[in-house]
């Protein structure tokens, strides 16, 4: 039975089911929200909730957070009243939001003067993966800091490599983003050419998904293609954050990522457009509105 207390911080579309998945798996569970709404279901299944960032950190051993962006971590850990002031000698963060690995760098260094160890943890997997417990997750951070952490991340995910030093998460989940989002935007150049030129794309999906060019994009999006549902999943904004941090990262190490901001701009204009709470799928609509022509 796992007996260090959790301090879990940020119950969004993520953190919410892998909370709900470690209190199932018989861990104590502090929670917290910026919307206190949030904790609720989890209260009610037996989790405490927390009134503030400081307390979680003084009734866990072990604490998690799942927060939207950089500057969200960096008030959460190194702000006034955040988890750092809080912190304990021995005590554990891991943060599994996707940021730029500068700030899970900055946060490892503030964690290890106050005594505690840090791990950058970012996952994929999607809310799916979050709920079912199968997520990918990518962790930088010290050796003795990830064997301790190891059982939790087995009962959050299925695939979990230590990457690396502090950072190196945060790095391979930029990769990961580099990836997927090159991989929607070919697949959506396939499905127009080949519908504007008469061929069925359902039919396209299904031969090419047997051959080379067969990808997880086009088996876990082909109905938000073919339907063109493009509810949420995962938010083109957030998609959009992570391809800036993932150009960052390029400029700083002199690295050539061409397509990666050709997509990075596409992400710009649907954004701009007000379509930032629509799937990554979305993508489609671009090539779809340059070549006039909707599959
Ligand atoms: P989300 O639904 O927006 O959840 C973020 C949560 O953090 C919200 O509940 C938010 O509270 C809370 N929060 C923000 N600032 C806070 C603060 N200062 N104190 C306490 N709570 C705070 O986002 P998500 O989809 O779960 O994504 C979380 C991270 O995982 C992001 O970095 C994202 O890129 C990454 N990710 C997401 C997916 C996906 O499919 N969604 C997949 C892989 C990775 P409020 O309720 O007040 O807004």
């Amino acid at each position: 039975m796992p007996e260090e207390t959790i301090g879990f911080i940020g119950l969004g579309i993520m953190g919410g089911p892998m909370a709900a998945n470690l209190l199932r798996a018989g861990y104590p569970l502090v929670v917290h929200n910026r919307t206190r709404a949030k904790e609720e279901a989890l209260v009610s299944d037996g989790a405490e909730a927390a009134g503030s960032l400081g307390e979680v950190a003084s009734r866990s051993e072990i604490v998690i957070t799942m927060l939207p962006d950089s500057p969200d971590v960096e008030q959460v850990y190194l702000g006034e009243g955040g988890v750092i002031e809080g912190a304990k000698e021995g005590q554990l963060l891991i943060d599994m939001s996707s940021i730029a690995p500068a700030v899970a760098r900055a946060v490892a260094e503030a964690a290890r003067q106050a005594g505690a160890d840090a791990l950058d943890a970012p996952v994929s997997g999607g809310d799916v993966g979050a709920r079912e417990g199968t997520l990918s997750i990518m962790v930088g951070g010290a050796d003795d800091a990830f064997k301790r952490a190891q059982p939790l991340f087995d009962v959050l995910g299925k695939t979990v490599v230590h990457v690396g030093e502090a950072g190196a998460g945060q790095t391979a989940k930029a990769c990961n983003q580099i990836l997927v989002a090159v991989t929607i935007e070919a697949v959506s150049e396939a499905l127009v050419l080949a519908s504007k030129a008469g061929v069925d794309p359902e039919r396209l999906i299904e031969v090419l998904s047997g051959g080379l060019a067969g990808n997880k994009v086009m088996e876990v999006r082909r109905r938000n293609f073919l339907k063109h549902d493009f509810s949420p999943g995962f938010r083109l904004q957030l998609h959009h954050k992570d391809l800036g941090i993932a150009l960052r990262t390029a400029r700083e190490l002199g690295v050539y990522v061409p397509t990666t901001a050709i997509v990075d701009q596409m992400l710009a204009a649907l954004e701009a457009a007000g379509d930032g709470g629509l799937d990554h799928s979305a993508l489609l609509k671009v090539i779809e509105e340059a070549s006039g022509h909707r599959i």
